[in-house]
């Protein structure tokens, strides 16, 4: 028998034409090459991860739990790493009555992929930001929901405009199921949503009657005091799933995350989870577990807020310094990325073949954007690249927009 004879397309499901491989990946190919200063992916600094702390769990999870941590487990997650995440979730006023409201998934993405599996007919009217996280587009887009987008700007969503969308869609007798949210240090925007937006939010979805998804993996290590509470922590209704994960307090190697969220809501996505992995890795939910008991994220937090905060500043500093008139960027209070606009004239898409060039990469912003706008728009991560490559990437950046420009 002759391989490579065989015509793919012919088996492949019609569901697999939604499914697209991130333009992103396949434009950064060259980032991780030497020489280059790399503003793309969206990774924490692996300097800093907890390496003794973990060794030593590990060994002790293997000696005290091993029967356990290498057995399958519940598919809604380890009791004890469910009440941890309880305690630790509750000292952010994020409050759940029982762990039964808790689901432990194999990071925030599979919890994205069921929430789309369980809530998602073709067609269905879903709402996210302008931009929003890629990975929850992509998750979503394979059950053919059609997509919202509403703008933000310095407050996070403007929820006003989401308002008056609610108004036409209803009295035209469709209804919105979902909205999806990054609203702290959202990425990639890095914009944080006011608490009146917030509280707006909450407000149209009682009364237009639909589900909040509240994506919140960076508010734990915010690196400016500011005062906003969590849409879950205002949540009478049940009408908000919240989601978080140990990728950037802790590990994303773990690949854990949760979703809290009420115990009906809980129990769909769990039999939803049965079919895709019947439980996440139970030997990660006992390092995950321990690392919590032991104080090892909490150690964590201060590190992230102290050197991301330096780093973030670095990068605005550079912009500041070397950047033409005519682009403006965020400025965030945590998170991984600062946001840029450049003039209209310029295709960040176009752009990025010179960066090659240059040795500089970002994420060109169009694909965040769900309404085919955010051309001129890129991504920058100030969290991986080392500190003293922070201005010269920068400066490269700068010159490559100046090129673009003609000046
Ligand atoms: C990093 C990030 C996640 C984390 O995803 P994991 O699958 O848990 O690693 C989720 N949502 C957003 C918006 C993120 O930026």
């Amino acid at each position: 028998m002759v391989t490579g004879d065989i015509n793919l397309s012919k088996f492949l499901s019609k569901r697999t034409r939604f499914m697209r491989a991130s333009e992103i990946r396949e434009l950064l190919k060259w980032a991780t090459e030497p020489g280059v200063i790399s503003f793309g992916g969206g990774m924490p600094d692996p300097r800093y991860f907890p390496y003794d702390d973990i060794r030593e769990i590990t060994d002790y999870v293997i000696r005290e739990k091993g029967d356990k941590a290498f057995q399958y487990t519940k598919t809604e997650g380890v009791d004890e790493l469910k009440e941890e995440i309880l305690k630790f979730m509750s000292r952010r006023g994020i409050k759940v009555d029982n762990i039964n409201q808790i689901l432990v998934t194999s990071g925030s993405q599979q919890a994205l992929e069921i929430l789309a599996r369980i809530f998602m007919d073709p067609g269905d009217l879903v709402v996210v930001e302008l931009p929003t996280y890629l990975a929850a587009i992509q998750a979503f887009r394979v059950y053919k929901p059609t997509f919202i987008g509403i703008p933000m700007d310095d407050n996070g969503m403007r929820t006003d405009i989401l308002e008056e969308k609610l108004k036409k869609i209803y009295s035209e007798g469709k209804s919105i199921k979902l909205v999806y949210t990054v609203p702290t240090c959202q990425n990639p925007a890095g914009i944080t949503m006011s608490n009146d937006r917030r509280k707006h939010l909450l407000e149209l979805a009682s009364k237009y009657d639909f589900l909040i998804i509240e994506d919140d993996p960076y508010s734990y290590f915010l690196f400016e005091d500011i005062d906003y509470r969590s849409i879950k922590s205002m949540d009478t209704e049940g009408r908000v799933i919240y989601l978080s994960t140990f990728s950037k307090i802790l590990i994303p190697g773990l690949r854990l995350g949760w979703a809290a969220a009420s115990e009906e809501i809980i129990a769909k996505m769990a039999l939803a989870k049965q079919a895709i992995d019947l439980c996440s890795p139970a030997f990660c939910q006992y390092i995950a577990a321990e690392a919590l008991k032991r104080g090892v994220v909490d150690k964590q937090l201060p590190i992230l807020k102290k050197v991301y905060k330096h780093k973030r500043d670095l990068m605005l500093e550079a912009l500041e310094k070397y950047f033409p008139e005519g682009c403006r960027w965020t400025r965030p209070v945590g998170g991984m990325f600062i946001f840029v606009y450049l003039p209209e004239k310029i295709d960040t898409t176009k752009m990025l073949e010179k960066a090659k060039e240059k040795k500089v990469a970002y994420v060109p912003g169009r694909s965040f954007f769900v309404d085919g706008s955010g051309w001129n728009t890129m991504r920058l991560n100030f969290t991986f690249v080392v500190e003293d490559k922070i201005e010269e990437g920068v400066r490269r950046l700068a010159s490559i927009i100046k090129e673009e420009l003609g000046a």
